[in-house]
Protein backbone atom coordinates (compact mmCIF):
# COMPACT_ATOMS: atom_id res chain seq x y z
CA UNK A 1 0.00 0.00 0.00
CA UNK A 2 3.01 2.16 0.52
CA UNK A 3 3.77 1.49 -2.49
CA UNK A 4 0.73 3.26 -4.40
CA UNK A 5 1.55 6.09 -2.16
CA UNK A 6 4.42 6.48 -3.69
CA UNK A 7 3.44 6.30 -7.04
CA UNK A 8 0.42 8.06 -6.47
CA UNK A 9 3.23 10.93 -5.40
CA UNK A 10 5.94 10.03 -8.47
CA UNK A 11 2.35 10.65 -10.39
CA UNK A 12 1.98 13.82 -9.14
CA UNK A 13 5.51 15.30 -9.81
CA UNK A 14 5.32 13.85 -13.23
CA UNK A 15 2.10 15.58 -13.83
CA UNK A 16 3.33 18.54 -12.31
CA UNK A 17 6.67 18.44 -15.18
CA UNK A 18 4.54 18.10 -17.60
CA UNK A 19 2.35 20.93 -16.97
CA UNK A 20 5.67 23.12 -17.07
CA UNK A 21 7.03 21.16 -19.82
CA UNK A 22 6.06 24.52 -22.50
CA UNK A 23 8.18 26.47 -21.12
CA UNK A 24 11.31 23.91 -21.60
CA UNK A 25 11.84 24.56 -25.39
CA UNK A 26 11.82 28.01 -25.68
CA UNK A 27 14.53 28.28 -22.49
CA UNK A 28 16.77 26.18 -24.33
CA UNK A 29 16.92 27.80 -26.96
CA UNK A 30 16.82 30.93 -25.36
CA UNK A 31 19.97 30.07 -23.43
CA UNK A 32 22.69 32.16 -25.53
CA UNK A 33 20.03 35.19 -25.31
CA UNK A 34 21.52 37.71 -23.11
CA UNK A 35 22.16 41.62 -23.62
CA UNK A 36 25.21 43.40 -22.16
CA UNK A 37 25.50 46.95 -21.11
CA UNK A 38 28.90 48.55 -22.39
CA UNK A 39 28.49 52.43 -21.61
CA UNK A 40 26.67 53.91 -19.08
CA UNK A 41 27.39 55.81 -15.91
CA UNK A 42 26.54 53.69 -13.22
CA UNK A 43 28.18 49.99 -12.36
CA UNK A 44 29.41 48.01 -9.82
CA UNK A 45 32.63 46.45 -12.04
CA UNK A 46 35.63 47.95 -11.64
CA UNK A 47 37.21 46.92 -14.51
CA UNK A 48 34.70 49.29 -16.71
CA UNK A 49 35.14 52.69 -17.28
CA UNK A 50 31.82 54.71 -16.15
CA UNK A 51 30.84 57.59 -18.44
CA UNK A 52 27.88 59.57 -19.27
CA UNK A 53 26.01 57.75 -22.61
CA UNK A 54 24.68 53.94 -23.75
CA UNK A 55 25.50 51.33 -25.80
CA UNK A 56 24.48 47.77 -25.30
CA UNK A 57 25.38 44.42 -26.86
CA UNK A 58 22.21 42.66 -27.74
CA UNK A 59 22.52 38.65 -28.72
CA UNK A 60 18.79 37.22 -29.06
CA UNK A 61 17.31 34.69 -31.46
CA UNK A 62 20.59 33.69 -33.14
CA UNK A 63 21.24 37.95 -33.68
CA UNK A 64 24.05 39.92 -32.61
CA UNK A 65 22.80 43.64 -32.58
CA UNK A 66 24.79 46.67 -31.25
CA UNK A 67 23.14 48.93 -30.01
CA UNK A 68 24.23 52.09 -29.57
CA UNK A 69 27.82 53.73 -29.15
CA UNK A 70 28.39 55.58 -26.31
CA UNK A 71 29.64 59.00 -25.83
CA UNK A 72 33.63 58.52 -26.04
CA UNK A 73 35.19 56.10 -28.63
CA UNK A 74 38.30 55.52 -26.45
CA UNK A 75 35.90 54.69 -23.28
CA UNK A 76 34.07 52.40 -25.75
CA UNK A 77 37.00 50.45 -27.23
CA UNK A 78 38.14 50.32 -23.94
CA UNK A 79 34.72 48.42 -22.56
CA UNK A 80 34.61 46.71 -25.57
CA UNK A 81 37.55 44.70 -25.17
CA UNK A 82 37.37 44.48 -21.32
CA UNK A 83 33.99 42.54 -22.22
CA UNK A 84 35.57 40.40 -25.59
CA UNK A 85 33.26 41.80 -27.82
CA UNK A 86 34.05 41.20 -31.65
CA UNK A 87 32.91 43.75 -33.39
CA UNK A 88 33.65 41.99 -36.39
CA UNK A 89 31.15 39.49 -35.59
CA UNK A 90 28.03 41.59 -34.95
CA UNK A 91 24.87 41.80 -37.66
CA UNK A 92 24.04 45.37 -37.78
CA UNK A 93 24.49 48.34 -35.83
CA UNK A 94 21.50 50.23 -34.29
CA UNK A 95 21.84 54.62 -33.31
CA UNK A 96 19.10 55.19 -31.84
CA UNK A 97 19.37 58.86 -32.24
CA UNK A 98 21.83 61.66 -33.19
CA UNK A 99 22.90 63.22 -29.34
CA UNK A 100 26.55 62.12 -28.95
CA UNK A 101 26.31 60.42 -26.15
CA UNK A 102 24.49 57.65 -28.42
CA UNK A 103 27.00 57.49 -31.00
CA UNK A 104 30.38 59.22 -30.71
CA UNK A 105 31.94 55.48 -30.39
CA UNK A 106 30.84 54.77 -33.65
CA UNK A 107 34.09 55.71 -35.11
CA UNK A 108 35.77 52.99 -33.35
CA UNK A 109 33.10 50.30 -34.71
CA UNK A 110 33.57 51.79 -37.92
CA UNK A 111 37.57 51.19 -37.36
CA UNK A 112 37.22 47.50 -36.92
CA UNK A 113 34.49 46.64 -39.10
CA UNK A 114 34.21 49.74 -41.55
CA UNK A 115 31.13 47.88 -43.90
CA UNK A 116 29.20 46.99 -40.89
CA UNK A 117 25.31 47.96 -41.73
CA UNK A 118 24.05 50.80 -39.56
CA UNK A 119 20.35 51.61 -39.01
CA UNK A 120 19.65 55.12 -37.95
CA UNK A 121 16.44 57.40 -38.09
CA UNK A 122 16.25 59.13 -41.94
CA UNK A 123 16.23 62.81 -40.83
CA UNK A 124 16.58 65.67 -43.46
CA UNK A 125 20.13 67.29 -43.63
CA UNK A 126 20.45 65.14 -40.58
CA UNK A 127 24.50 63.91 -39.68
CA UNK A 128 23.69 60.67 -40.78
CA UNK A 129 23.10 61.73 -45.01
CA UNK A 130 19.68 62.27 -46.31
CA UNK A 131 18.20 63.61 -49.70
CA UNK A 132 15.97 65.12 -50.90
CA UNK A 133 14.12 65.77 -54.36
CA UNK A 134 15.32 69.51 -56.06
CA UNK A 135 11.60 70.25 -56.25
CA UNK A 136 11.77 70.78 -52.66
CA UNK A 137 12.34 74.70 -52.91
CA UNK A 138 10.84 77.24 -54.67
CA UNK A 139 12.53 78.59 -58.42
CA UNK A 140 12.41 81.66 -59.92
CA UNK A 141 13.25 81.67 -63.49
CA UNK A 142 13.60 85.58 -63.71
CA UNK A 143 16.91 85.76 -61.97
CA UNK A 144 19.78 85.61 -63.59
CA UNK A 145 21.66 81.82 -64.38
CA UNK A 146 24.40 82.54 -61.64
CA UNK A 147 21.72 84.06 -58.94
CA UNK A 148 20.11 80.74 -59.44
CA UNK A 149 20.97 77.73 -57.46
CA UNK A 150 23.07 74.99 -59.89
CA UNK A 151 22.50 77.84 -62.33
CA UNK A 152 19.64 77.10 -62.79
CA UNK A 153 19.35 73.02 -63.90
CA UNK A 154 19.28 71.07 -60.10
CA UNK A 155 19.89 67.66 -59.95
CA UNK A 156 16.46 65.77 -59.80
CA UNK A 157 17.57 64.28 -56.41
CA UNK A 158 19.82 66.73 -53.98
CA UNK A 159 22.20 64.24 -51.69
CA UNK A 160 23.57 65.88 -47.97
CA UNK A 161 26.88 64.22 -46.65
CA UNK A 162 27.15 62.28 -43.05
CA UNK A 163 29.57 62.78 -40.76
CA UNK A 164 30.55 59.34 -42.09
CA UNK A 165 30.58 59.72 -45.40
CA UNK A 166 31.72 55.74 -46.62
CA UNK A 167 29.44 54.39 -43.63
CA UNK A 168 26.69 51.68 -44.58
CA UNK A 169 24.13 53.50 -43.20
CA UNK A 170 20.14 52.67 -43.39
CA UNK A 171 17.93 55.31 -42.67
CA UNK A 172 14.76 54.06 -41.25
CA UNK A 173 11.51 56.46 -41.98
CA UNK A 174 9.35 54.54 -40.37
CA UNK A 175 8.51 51.45 -37.76
CA UNK A 176 10.29 48.59 -39.69
CA UNK A 177 10.71 45.22 -39.15
CA UNK A 178 14.44 44.75 -40.42
CA UNK A 179 14.36 41.02 -40.06
CA UNK A 180 12.04 38.44 -38.94
CA UNK A 181 11.03 39.17 -35.53
CA UNK A 182 13.02 41.99 -34.95
CA UNK A 183 11.74 45.53 -35.19
CA UNK A 184 12.41 49.02 -34.77
CA UNK A 185 10.29 51.80 -33.86
CA UNK A 186 10.39 55.12 -35.28
CA UNK A 187 9.19 57.76 -33.34
CA UNK A 188 9.95 61.68 -32.89
CA UNK A 189 9.55 63.77 -29.67
CA UNK A 190 7.38 66.16 -28.66
CA UNK A 191 9.30 67.28 -25.77
CA UNK A 192 10.59 71.26 -25.29
CA UNK A 193 14.14 71.00 -26.08
CA UNK A 194 13.65 68.20 -28.32
CA UNK A 195 10.99 68.55 -30.74
CA UNK A 196 11.22 66.61 -33.67
CA UNK A 197 13.97 64.78 -32.93
CA UNK A 198 13.37 61.26 -34.52
CA UNK A 199 14.29 57.70 -32.41
CA UNK A 200 14.77 54.31 -33.08
CA UNK A 201 14.25 51.54 -30.64
CA UNK A 202 14.64 48.14 -30.69
CA UNK A 203 12.04 45.34 -30.39
CA UNK A 204 12.83 41.59 -30.32
CA UNK A 205 9.75 39.19 -30.24
CA UNK A 206 10.57 36.22 -27.95
CA UNK A 207 8.54 33.04 -26.99
CA UNK A 208 8.18 35.03 -23.91
CA UNK A 209 6.68 38.50 -25.17
CA UNK A 210 9.01 41.67 -26.87
CA UNK A 211 12.32 42.67 -25.81
CA UNK A 212 12.55 46.07 -25.89
CA UNK A 213 15.87 48.10 -25.90
CA UNK A 214 15.30 52.17 -25.58
CA UNK A 215 18.28 54.91 -26.07
CA UNK A 216 17.33 57.88 -24.38
CA UNK A 217 13.07 57.73 -25.13
CA UNK A 218 13.09 61.01 -26.11
CA UNK A 219 9.38 60.58 -27.85
CA UNK A 220 8.33 59.44 -24.61
CA UNK A 221 9.03 55.87 -22.78
CA UNK A 222 5.06 55.86 -22.28
CA UNK A 223 4.52 56.47 -26.07
CA UNK A 224 7.07 53.77 -27.10
CA UNK A 225 5.74 50.97 -25.19
CA UNK A 226 2.31 51.74 -26.59
CA UNK A 227 3.77 51.72 -30.23
CA UNK A 228 5.54 48.04 -29.32
CA UNK A 229 2.21 46.54 -27.76
CA UNK A 230 0.52 46.89 -30.83
CA UNK A 231 2.98 44.65 -32.24
CA UNK A 232 2.68 42.42 -28.99
CA UNK A 233 0.94 43.40 -25.93
CA UNK A 234 3.42 40.88 -24.14
CA UNK A 235 6.34 43.17 -23.14
CA UNK A 236 8.47 40.70 -21.29
CA UNK A 237 11.63 43.42 -20.75
CA UNK A 238 12.74 46.77 -21.18
CA UNK A 239 16.35 47.54 -21.05
CA UNK A 240 17.68 51.57 -21.60
CA UNK A 241 17.21 54.93 -20.70
CA UNK A 242 13.68 56.41 -20.07
CA UNK A 243 14.68 60.32 -20.26
CA UNK A 244 13.36 60.65 -16.38
CA UNK A 245 16.50 62.48 -15.51
CA UNK A 246 15.07 65.70 -14.41
CA UNK A 247 10.94 64.50 -13.93
CA UNK A 248 9.19 65.39 -11.26
CA UNK A 249 8.10 62.86 -8.99
CA UNK A 250 4.34 63.14 -10.17
CA UNK A 251 5.74 62.51 -13.96
CA UNK A 252 7.79 59.45 -12.53
CA UNK A 253 4.84 58.01 -10.36
CA UNK A 254 2.80 58.18 -14.29
CA UNK A 255 5.31 56.56 -16.21
CA UNK A 256 5.94 53.96 -13.40
CA UNK A 257 2.08 53.14 -13.47
CA UNK A 258 1.63 53.15 -16.84
CA UNK A 259 4.38 50.37 -17.29
CA UNK A 260 3.66 48.51 -14.16
CA UNK A 261 -0.29 48.39 -14.72
CA UNK A 262 -1.15 49.48 -17.84
CA UNK A 263 1.61 47.74 -19.95
CA UNK A 264 2.31 45.27 -17.24
CA UNK A 265 5.62 44.92 -18.52
CA UNK A 266 7.38 41.54 -17.11
CA UNK A 267 11.30 42.83 -16.45
CA UNK A 268 12.55 46.34 -16.37
CA UNK A 269 16.06 46.75 -16.39
CA UNK A 270 16.62 50.74 -16.63
CA UNK A 271 19.52 52.60 -16.96
CA UNK A 272 21.47 55.85 -18.95
CA UNK A 273 19.26 58.29 -18.31
CA UNK A 274 16.57 57.07 -16.77
CA UNK A 275 17.08 59.31 -13.61
CA UNK A 276 17.80 58.20 -10.36
CA UNK A 277 14.71 58.92 -8.52
CA UNK A 278 13.14 57.23 -11.11
CA UNK A 279 15.63 53.61 -10.39
CA UNK A 280 14.29 54.04 -6.73
CA UNK A 281 10.42 54.41 -7.95
CA UNK A 282 10.92 51.55 -10.50
CA UNK A 283 12.72 49.30 -8.09
CA UNK A 284 9.90 49.64 -5.67
CA UNK A 285 6.94 48.89 -7.75
CA UNK A 286 8.56 46.08 -9.54
CA UNK A 287 10.49 44.53 -6.53
CA UNK A 288 12.06 41.11 -7.61
CA UNK A 289 11.24 41.80 -11.45
CA UNK A 290 13.62 45.05 -11.31
CA UNK A 291 17.25 43.76 -13.21
CA UNK A 292 19.86 45.56 -12.06
CA UNK A 293 21.44 46.83 -15.38
CA UNK A 294 24.64 48.96 -14.12
CA UNK A 295 27.52 48.79 -16.85
CA UNK A 296 29.45 45.52 -17.13
CA UNK A 297 26.30 43.73 -16.86
CA UNK A 298 24.83 41.05 -18.98
CA UNK A 299 21.37 40.41 -18.65
CA UNK A 300 19.96 36.83 -19.19
CA UNK A 301 16.84 36.46 -20.90
CA UNK A 302 16.71 32.74 -20.35
CA UNK A 303 16.77 33.64 -17.03
CA UNK A 304 13.77 35.83 -16.68
CA UNK A 305 10.90 33.46 -16.04
CA UNK A 306 7.87 35.57 -16.86
CA UNK A 307 4.85 35.58 -14.68
CA UNK A 308 2.73 33.08 -16.17
CA UNK A 309 5.12 30.56 -16.31
CA UNK A 310 6.60 31.10 -12.42
CA UNK A 311 6.49 27.59 -11.31
CA UNK A 312 6.59 26.69 -8.29
CA UNK A 313 4.60 23.94 -8.42
CA UNK A 314 0.25 23.52 -7.79
CA UNK A 315 0.29 25.74 -4.18
CA UNK A 316 -0.94 23.44 -1.42
CA UNK A 317 -3.04 25.41 1.15
CA UNK A 318 -3.03 24.23 4.75
CA UNK A 319 -6.25 22.77 4.36
CA UNK A 320 -4.81 20.47 1.04
CA UNK A 321 -2.26 19.16 2.79
CA UNK A 322 -3.71 18.13 5.96
CA UNK A 323 -6.54 16.30 3.63
CA UNK A 324 -3.11 14.62 1.40
CA UNK A 325 -1.81 13.87 5.66
CA UNK A 326 -5.48 12.71 6.37
CA UNK A 327 -5.31 9.72 3.02
CA UNK A 328 -1.55 9.22 3.20
CA UNK A 329 -2.25 7.31 6.84
CA UNK A 330 -4.90 4.79 4.98
CA UNK A 331 -3.88 1.74 3.65
CA UNK A 332 -6.16 2.36 0.59
CA UNK A 333 -6.05 6.18 0.56
CA UNK A 334 -8.28 6.90 -2.58
CA UNK A 335 -10.12 3.49 -2.91
CA UNK A 336 -8.66 2.25 -5.81
CA UNK A 337 -7.94 -1.37 -3.39
CA UNK A 338 -11.79 -1.43 -2.61
CA UNK A 339 -12.77 -0.61 -6.27
CA UNK A 340 -10.93 -3.47 -7.52
CA UNK A 341 -11.78 -6.19 -4.77
CA UNK A 342 -15.43 -5.22 -6.11
CA UNK A 343 -14.48 -5.61 -9.37
CA UNK A 344 -13.00 -8.78 -8.93
CA UNK A 345 -15.52 -9.89 -7.00
CA UNK A 346 -18.46 -8.99 -9.52
CA UNK A 347 -16.04 -10.71 -12.01
CA UNK A 348 -16.20 -13.72 -10.17
CA UNK A 349 -19.81 -13.55 -9.27
CA UNK A 350 -20.89 -13.28 -13.05
CA UNK A 351 -18.43 -16.42 -13.90
CA UNK A 352 -20.37 -18.21 -10.92
CA UNK A 353 -23.68 -17.84 -13.18
CA UNK A 354 -22.32 -18.54 -16.25
CA UNK A 355 -24.22 -22.01 -17.58
ZN1 LIG B 1 19.46 61.89 -26.27
ZN1 LIG C 1 21.25 59.84 -23.97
Amino acid sequence: MRDQIRKFAIGASASICIAFAPTAPAVAAATADRITILYDAFGDDPAMKKDWGFSALVEIGGRTILFDTGDNAEIFAANVKTKHVDLTKIDFVVLSHRHSDHMAGLAHVLSVNPHVKIYAPKEGFGIYGSSLPSSFYRKDESLPADMRYYGGAPPQTMIFGAAWPKANFELVDKTTEIAPGVTLLALVSDAPGTRELKELSLVVGTPDGLVLVVGCSHPGIDRIVAAAATINPKIHLIVGGFHLVVATDEAIGKIVVALKDTYKVAYIAPGHCTGEPTFAALRRAFGADYIYAGLGKTLQIAALVPPGKRGEGPHMNGEDAATYRRLARRDDPFGTGAWKRAQASAASQSADLRP
